[in-house]
């Protein structure tokens, strides 16, 4: 049985260069070290685990194209042959894919039994039975025992990938059974050019939206991501500058329309209604870094209704994508005014950090930062979102 193993740090040489025809980007260590796993005798089992959207999917994906592929190359799956032709198609008749699915957005222990019969059988197309289980860490434990058992006995030419945003939530039996390859978050600058290849965007609008989503592609290629939420995203970080010369209860008029504004950045900012927003060093739960990802369509985005009041839900989501922003410009000024403009996460915005940091005192920053931390606590624990808001905005400083 594989013992794991981690992806060696990143180290730019020959020996680390990504095979080439892998989809998956800004991974260059891993992917390389995946494609050696892959040449002689596969593992049986291999967990991909990275932060949700940051590509351990599609690294995933890359492992089964290649598995399957009738003529591997070193550079991964050759994308010709009729076993690519099928992976392609999502019609091919050895590969089994699992994601979480229903209201508790889980892989519950029926889809395992039935993969577990199909496993047994011999392949259709002569090669290898592959199984690409999506998220595994929604897997329930029922499930997760189930697994185990194929884990424990797998058939000849049958192999597992498992990919997953975090792996405490597997058993420990079952991640000793795979070989383990961690990802961190993809090198930005691959990651914004996959950004402006796949969205048709500018550098200057990929990179601000990278910034957004915390560094993770998958929300963005996911929600489709436009310039709109780039400009969306600058315009509210303006307003809440503004804010700095506005008396307090001329901030409260202005408020409705902001909270309004903020549901153009939920798609990208907050791709998973609940779970926690991505901004900057925040908990994102956006889905992964490809268009056909299964996450899509059970993603519980708090979608506008049509002319309607919105609902509990959608008002919620709103405060905490506006409060997420308004913390990212506190923390941006609170840097600023601590001469650490380099670490703000929104550097093109400099100029316009840098004349409102100086309005106030370095202290006012850092105690508006504290006071929006909590207000988003108090969001989690069902506080008003609109209440929430109001005394961010009166409390905000004045300079
Ligand atoms: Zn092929």
């Amino acid at each position: 049985m594989a013992k794991a193993v981690s992806a060696p740090a990143s180290q730019p040489d020959a020996a680390t260069r990504p095979p080439a025809r892998f989809a998956t980007r800004g991974h260059d260590a891993a992917a390389s070290r995946v494609a050696q796993l892959l040449t002689g005798v596969p593992p049986h089992a291999l967990l991909i685990v990275g932060p949700r959207g940051a590509g351990a999917g599609t690294l995933a994906r890359d492992v089964v194209a290649t598995l399957l592929c009738m003529s591997p190359q070193s550079g991964g799956a050759c994308g010709e042959c009729r076993a690519c032709r099928l992976v392609a198609a999502e019609s091919h008749a050895d590969l089994a894919r699992i994601s979480p699915s229903g209201a508790a957005d889980e892989i519950g222990i029926t889809p395992i039994r039935e993969l577990e019969a199909s496993l047994a059988l011999l392949p259709v197309e002569g090669g290898r039975r592959v199984a690409l289980i999506e998220r595994a860490d929604r897997m329930s434990e029922p499930a997760q025992n189930a697994l185990l058992k194929t884990l424990e006995e797998p058939p000849a030419q049958t192999h597992i990938i498992l990919a997953a945003a975090e792996d405490s939530s597997l058993l420990p039996t079952i991640r000793s059974r795979c070989a383990v390859i961690r990802l961190g978050l993809p090198d930005s600058a691959a990651a914004s050019e996959l950004i402006a290849t796949r969205l048709g965007l500018d550098a200057a609008t990929a990179t601000r939206l990278l910034r957004m989503s915390g560094g993770r592609p998958g929300p963005l290629i996911d929600a489709g991501a436009s310039g709109d939420a780039a400009r969306a995203h600058a315009a509210l970080r303006r307003q809440i500058l503004d804010f700095v010369g506005v008396a307090p209860h001329a901030r409260l008029r202005q408020l409705p329309a902001l909270i309004a504004d903020a549901s153009a950045i939920l798609s990208v900012a907050m791709a998973d209604g609940e779970e926690g927003g991505v901004e900057e060093g925040g908990e994102p739960e956006g889905a992964d870094a490809a268009p056909e990802s299964a996450a899509t369509s059970t993603k519980k985005s708090p979608a506008k209704r049509a002319g309607g009041k919105p609902t509990p839900a959608e008002r919620r989501a709103n405060a905490k994508a506006l409060l997420h922003l308004w913390r990212g410009v506190a923390r941006d000024l609170a840097l600023v005014a601590s001469s650490a403009p380099a670490s703000v996460a929104f550097p093109e915005d400099l100029h316009e950090l840098t004349p409102v940091a100086a309005r106030c005192a370095q202290t006012t920053w850092r105690d508006a930062l504290i006071s929006l931390d909590r207000a988003l606590a108090a969001l989690r624990r069902n506080g008003n979102p609109e209440l929430l808001l109001d005394a961010i905005a009166l409390r905000w400083p004045r300079g």
